[in-house]
């Protein structure tokens, strides 16, 4: 177990832009990768999510803080292998940022429901029905596994904020 090298936009996009790669069934090596992801993160006090993409791994795993959106602090990262979203919906307008990518946020719209399976850190398959934040994260790190960014759902340059622009907006934290 051990934190990675995080890939940054400015000098990794074309690995950042890589889709990954199913797990395929071996627990170890998803143990393994589960818990670099989750050294890794919480290396970056900011960050409420990570891809494997993100440490240069291109298989399809992710972890994710889940109560990020309620103000009162955050659980701890939870893995997620294999994750397919199978429905979403109630789409908003939100700020988004990303680890790859300091000194950048945007408004994006993104669903805040969700419903995903997967399997879980302990090799179980799972359904679940994620609201509010909570489906943004999820969605902003399966974004990530099919080599897609926050910059590339901004809609309009007016959305796209350099963090020392507006000091005030500089707590945001990002997946
Ligand atoms: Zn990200």
């Amino acid at each position: 177990m051990a934190a990675r090298p995080l890939l940054l936009f400015e000098t990794s996009e074309a690995a950042l832009r890589r889709v990954s790669e199913p797990l395929a069934d071996e627990p170890d090596e998803a143990r393994r990768l589960i818990a670099d992801l989750k050294d890794t993160l919480l290396r970056h006090p900011n960050g409420i999510g990570l891809a494997a993409p993100q440490i240069g791994v291109h298989k399809r795993a992710i972890v994710v803080c889940f109560g990020a959106g309620t103000g009162a602090g955050h659980g701890p990262p939870i893995g997620v292998i294999n994750p397919v979203i199978l429905e979403e919906g109630r789409e908003r307008l939100d700020f988004d940022g990303c680890l790859s990518i300091p000194g950048l946020y945007a408004e994006t719209v993104r669903p805040h429901f969700l419903r995903l399976r997967g399997i879980d850190e302990r090799g179980q398959a799972f359904e679940w029905t994620l609201d509010g934040f909570d489906a943004v994260v999820v969605h902003h790190e399966v974004d990530h596994l099919n080599g897609v960014l926050f910059i590339d759902r901004v809609s309009s340059p007016d959305r796209l904020h350099r963090e020392d622009d507006e000091p005030e907006a500089g707590e945001r934290s990002g997946p």
